[in-house]
């Protein structure tokens, strides 16, 4: 392996936000007042800034007719599609396009914010230069749609700086990720320089303690992260789940204070990318039935075996390795420990060719007599399952934040493509049939969403619960497969094509019923642990 130079850095999880320097996402925004928005949570007003960020994520309150608080739609963008608007089907504003908009508000009265495209002037297909029949933006006004945002106070609103938050990442993933989507899947690119970018942005040590070069945050954090991100780009989004909560996120809980200072803080610029290796050619299901060993020589472990499937295991530089440092005790032989990509006898043997997450880039390990010191162990030596069993926990919950990003990217596309398309002389959306599969993947989104937040609430909370992550990413990743093929299916040929992302969107959300523990044993482990002791196997 070509020697990168030395690491440094890394630590325990504070969150006084009253304490926390500026976030660095905050730098990118600009804004007015704060006028007519309510703060559910005053407590986390920093500055003006913040505040007049949250009123450009909202949107102006106006009082309609009927004396019910909504919002007024975004003016929209000169040269665009009438029908384009800047923000979503929760009316979170899209891109750069969103401050101006919501500055720009025409002042008619209606109820509420359109839903709009992905920041594309529409989601027609561009196939060619064809345009399908129908098609041609309606040149009536009619865009007093009912407003699609969660009500006020619902279990998954955003606070304040989770709004910031999600409008900063949202702006960088239309700048930087959109434009390199297509090639990822195309060309299995994997976009390096992005991690750097990103990690200026603070967007890869959300939940690592600012000491390190982290904001300090929460799982929700990570989740909006990640949502943004999976909503052009789901590859990008599991590498930097694999980046910042399998292998980051899981040594800022588990490293000594050296560890941490070493290791984070280059991994949270983007300047090093991490991986997390636990299956095995033959331990995938069975997780703790690993061949690799770890054996003590010395001052040193001496290690060797293979992994499989390793997310960002071709590209990573700092792996947490999970290994059996006691072969003959099952589960409670497992060590953890942390490799870098310059230790000689450490090789990548194969990258991987996928049907989806194309981008994102798999890998077979293989670790040949690598000598790693005694204090790159992460935790007590042969107490490893615990940190792989609070591992997946967690990874499950914040991961299941993939498919809720693809089912609104397929929610989105789907509400405005029916809105436009005609056939048989009406727009699409008018079928009853068209409506159901709309219907469908709302309430897809919306339960997934809840189960998504509810799960982050609970590892947060109650780490030894592992029903409501399992429940989340399994229903959120089936959710999202069977929604991207929905959305094809309105989409009809077009939606077929490769124009369009809604064949790469299914492609990729297949994945997630399959890492992280496949739907099967997370269904397992929800039962076993409803049914009570004596149930497992
Ligand atoms: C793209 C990708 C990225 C990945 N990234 C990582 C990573 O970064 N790090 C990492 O360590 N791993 C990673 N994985 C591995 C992933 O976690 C495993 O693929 C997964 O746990 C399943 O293991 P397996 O593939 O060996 O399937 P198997 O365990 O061989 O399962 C085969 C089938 O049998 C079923 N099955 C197995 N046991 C049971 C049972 N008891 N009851 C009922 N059904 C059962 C499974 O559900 C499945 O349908 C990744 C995998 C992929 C595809």
């Amino acid at each position: 392996m070509p020697a990168r130079g030395p690491v440094t850095d890394g630590v325990p999880l504070s969150t006084s936000i009253e304490t926390r320097p500026r976030l660095p996402f905050l730098s990118s925004t600009s804004g007015g007042g704060n006028k007519g928005v309510v703060d559910p949570r005053p407590e986390l007003r920093r500055n003006d800034r913040v505040a007049a960020t949250t009123e450009i994520c909202r949107g102006p309150r106006l009082e309609i007719p009927d004396g019910s608080p909504t919002r007024r739609p975004p003016a929209a963008d000169p040269g665009r599609s009438p029908l384009f608007w800047p923000s979503d089907h929760l009316g979170r504003p899209r891109s750069g396009a969103g401050s101006r908009a919501a500055s720009e508000v025409t002042g008619r009265a209606v109820r509420g914010r359109a839903p709009g495209g992905s920041g594309v002037s529409g989601c027609l297909p561009e196939l060619k230069g064809a345009r399908p029949t129908g098609a041609e933006p309606p040149n009536e006004p009619g865009n007093d749609y009912p407003s699609l945002e969660p009500p006020d106070g619902v279990s998954h609103d955003l606070t304040l700086e989770e709004q910031d938050l999600a409008s900063a990442a949202r702006r960088f993933v239309q700048r930087e990720v959109a434009p390199l989507a297509e090639r990822m899947d195309r060309d299995d690119y994997f976009p390096r320089e992005l991690f750097r970018k990103m990690g200026e942005e603070g967007f890869l040590g959300p939940t690592v303690p600012e000491q390190y070069g982290g904001l300090g945050l929460s799982y929700r954090a990570q989740a909006v992260i990640l949502e943004e991100i999976a909503r052009e780009s789901p590859a990008l989004a599991l590498s930097v789940g694999a980046h910042s909560n399998l292998a980051v996120d899981n040594l800022a809980r588990n490293g000594t204070d050296d560890q941490r200072a070493e290791f984070l803080p280059p991994l949270v610029r983007g300047e090093r990318i991490a991986a997390l290796a636990l299956t095995e050619p033959n331990a995938g299901s069975d997780a703790v039935s690993l061949s690799t060993r770890a054996e003590r020589n010395g001052d040193h472990y001496i290690l060797n075996g293979s992994k499989q499937f390793i997310t960002n295991g071709p590209v990573a530089d700092t792996l947490l390795v999970y290994a059996k440092t006691r072969p003959g005790d099952g589960a409670h032989g497992i060590s953890v420990l942390l490799i870098s990509r310059e230790m000689e006898g450490f090789t990548v043997s194969r990258s991987l060719d996928k049907m989806g997450m194309r981008g994102s880039p798999t890998g077979e390990l293989a670790f040949r007599n690598v000598r790693v010191p005694l204090d790159r162990r992460v935790g007590e030596e042969n107490r490893g399952v615990g940190i792989l069993m609070g591992g997946l926990n967690v990874e499950r919950a914040v991961l299941a934040a993939i498919p809720v990003g693809i089912l609104g990217a397929c929610l989105d596309r789907s509400i405005q493509y029916a809105r436009e398309r005609e056939q048989f002389g009406e727009k699409i959306g008018r079928f009853e049939l068209i409506q159901e599969k709309i219907a469908n993947l709302y309430m897809d989104l919306e339960a997934s969403r809840r189960l998504l937040y509810g799960a982050l609430e609970c590892v947060a909370t109650d780490p030894r619960r592992l029903r409501d992550s399992s429940a989340a990413l399994t229903f959120a990743s089936e959710a999202s497969t069977r929604g991207a093929l929905q959305a094809i299916q309105i989409h009809g040929g077009y939606g077929y094509m490769r124009d369009l992302p809604l064949e790469r969107l299914a492609r990729d959300a297949k994945l997630l019923e399959i890492g992280a523990g496949t739907s099967e044993i997370r269904r397992l482990i929800i039962a076993r642990e409803l049914l009570g002791p004596g149930f497992g196997r």
